[in-house]
């Protein structure tokens, strides 16, 4: 399946927010958004955006797509799904994007970012409730358990210590014996940290 594959601080220079990219530099003093905290191109000093309401409603957009690295038609298809839902749409989209596989790794503390998780799940080192997943955009549902396949490899072992501090959202558990995730509930939405407006997105494509 494509994927987003773009220069990522361009991305959150582009959206003038960090979307947390990259995994431990985006903490650091080495983020772009520090150094270069202006539209990327040779007018992003210079340029100030006076967003008209359409403009706002797509940077909205583009800011979530960028986040959790999906390309514009899935993303559409997840808006569709979650138009055709009964609730809110905003909250079930936004419910949608955290189930995926690549997302719960992530959120578990498995990998430093979004893009890492994806790779990793895409080489076939996790396992959904005992099967090997290789399916990063695969939803998780409430009892689902993710593991590791095997940890024979450097990145493996040193996972223990990696996640043993970790805070999971409330709707994920983690096992760190284990390696082990699992979840309890229907993701928490006020848990998530992407400082997004997912009802800006909604009046987006209602619109168009
Ligand atoms: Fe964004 Fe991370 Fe790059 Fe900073 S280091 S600009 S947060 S991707």
């Amino acid at each position: 399946m494509a994927r987003d594959i773009g220069p990522k601080c361009k991305k959150c220079r582009r959206e003038g927010t960090k979307l947390f990219l990259k995994g431990d530099r985006c903490s650091g003093i080495k983020c772009a958004m520090i150094k270069r905290p202006y539209a990327p191109g040779q007018h992003g000093q210079a340029r100030k955006m006076g967003l008209s309401e359409y403009g706002t409603q797509l940077r909205e957009k583009q800011k979530i797509r960028r986040t959790y690295g999906i390309m514009e038609g899935q993303f559409k298809k997840y808006y569709d799904i979650a138009s055709r839902m009964s609730g809110n749409t905003g909250n079930l989209l936004a419910s949608l994007l955290e189930k995926r596989m690549d997302n719960v790794v992530y959120r578990l503390g498995m990998a430093s970012s979004r893009s890492q998780a994806r790779q990793l799940v895409n080489h076939g080192h996790f396992l959904l409730n005992g099967k090997k997943m290789d399916i990063p955009s695969c939803l998780v549902s409430e009892g689902d358990v993710i593991s590791i396949k095997s940890d024979k490899s450097n990145y493996f072992q040193d996972l223990k210590n990696l996640i043993k501090n970790h805070q999971t959202p409330s709707w994920l558990s983690l096992d760190v014996k284990k390696v082990e995730g699992k979840v309890i509930s229907e993701p928490v939405l006020k848990e998530i940290d992407t400082n997004i407006d997912v009802h800006l997105i909604i009046e987006y494509y209602s619109k168009s």
